[in-house]
């Protein structure tokens, strides 16, 4: 299967990359291995997307876009790739036992939570450890539950588990939140929410499942336990960078870096979104990079086929 584009991810920078690769009539195929729409469609309430004055739901925006990318012929292929080559420009892509080859390749394959790596973590996923409050937190209702972290996801997910805890205690390792102001201040606002500063996790106890955190403080060193049904780990996300081609330069928390262009070292290969090094990781920030990856890889099979032969064109 021959393509001018392919798309790796289908979060909102590839389903844009795929909108404006397919409308200006490339042949395009987005590959996902997962749920079309990235980790955005556990957001239940996308607030600061342009366009929306009151809310949308993350799965909703998402599967909005795709409905637009195959307007415009976007081809959408649920596989998980399992090898990324090169043969001369032409890049090659290995998914579900079959090879697909393309004359660009813009790779939007997204970030994922990063673990706490503590002892009981993993043990205890789906057994009152969860990295999703969309998904788990109705599980908890008139519950105590903990998140864990202090950035943008754990207090907008924390007072997301207001709706039905009883009660969410934020645990975060230094005496100050990241989060952006306007969600800190809803948070302390929440009588719901309580917080433990300058605090860790350092073990997770629980037989068949979770029943207490083991919590250590930074300035202190005193160890205490917490009693909780359950506990909710946003501590930054890594980025999906396996199987990428081999060549590609990646910062040292393993981001793909790219120029103004989207482009990376590897000239036909773009990357857009969360998996870009970047200073700000949103929805209107990836659908932008799939944009300008889109145009940039239009721009360089122009410049670097003999004529254009657009794949669709052959068809
Ligand atoms: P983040 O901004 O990287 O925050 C991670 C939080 O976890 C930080 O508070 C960090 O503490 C803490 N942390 C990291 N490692 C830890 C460890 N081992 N133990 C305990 N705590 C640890 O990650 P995020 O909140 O997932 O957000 C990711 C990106 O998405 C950000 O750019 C964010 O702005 C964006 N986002 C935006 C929105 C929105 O605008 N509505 C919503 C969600 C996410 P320190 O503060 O001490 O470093």
């Amino acid at each position: 299967m021959r393509y001018d584009v392919i798309i790796i991810g289908a979060g909102p920078a590839g389903l844009s990359a795929a909108i404006y690769s397919a409308r200006g009539a490339l042949k395009t195929a987005v590959f996902e291995k997962a749920m079309v729409g990235g980790q955005i469609t556990v957001t239940e309430e996308v607030e600061n997307y342009p366009g929306f004055e009151q809310a949308i739901s993350g799965f909703e925006l998402t599967a909005t876009m795709r409905a637009q990318a195959e307007r415009f012929g976007a081809e959408f292929i649920e596989e998980e790739i399992t090898a990324m080559g090169m043969e001369g420009l032409c890049k090659v892509i290995e998914a579900g036992g079959k090879f697909y080859r393309a004359k660009s390749v813009i790779i939007c394959t997204g970030a994922h939570p990063r673990l706490l790596n503590v002892p009981g973590e993993e043990r205890l996923i789906g057994r009152g450890v969860s990295y999703c409050a969309t998904c788990d937190g109705a599980l908890y209702r008139d519950k105590t539950v903990a998140v864990v972290g202090g950035g943008d996801s754990a207090i907008e997910e924390g007072i997301f588990l207001t709706r039905f805890a009883k009660k969410v205690i934020v645990i975060h390792r230094r005496d100050e939140l990241r989060a952006q102001k306007i969600i800190q201040e809803r948070a302390f606002r929440n009588p719901k929410m309580e917080f433990i500063w300058d605090t860790v996790v350092q073990k997770i106890h629980g037989e068949t499942r979770i029943e207490k955190l083991e919590l250590v403080n930074r300035k202190t060193h005193e160890i205490s336990m917490l009693p909780v049904d359950g506990t909710f780990i946003y501590v930054g996300i890594l980025p999906s960078n396996e199987l990428l081609e081999s060549r590609i330069d990646l910062d040292t928390g393993g981001f793909v870096i790219t120029n103004e262009y989207m482009q990376t070292n590897v000239p036909g290969i773009y990357a857009a979104g969360d998996i870009r090094h970047t200073v700000l990781r949103q929805v209107v920030t990836a659908t932008a990079d799939g944009a300008v990856a889109a145009w940039s890889a239009e721009k360089w099979i122009i410049e670097n086929y003999d004529s254009f032969e657009v794949e669709s064109a052959k068809q």
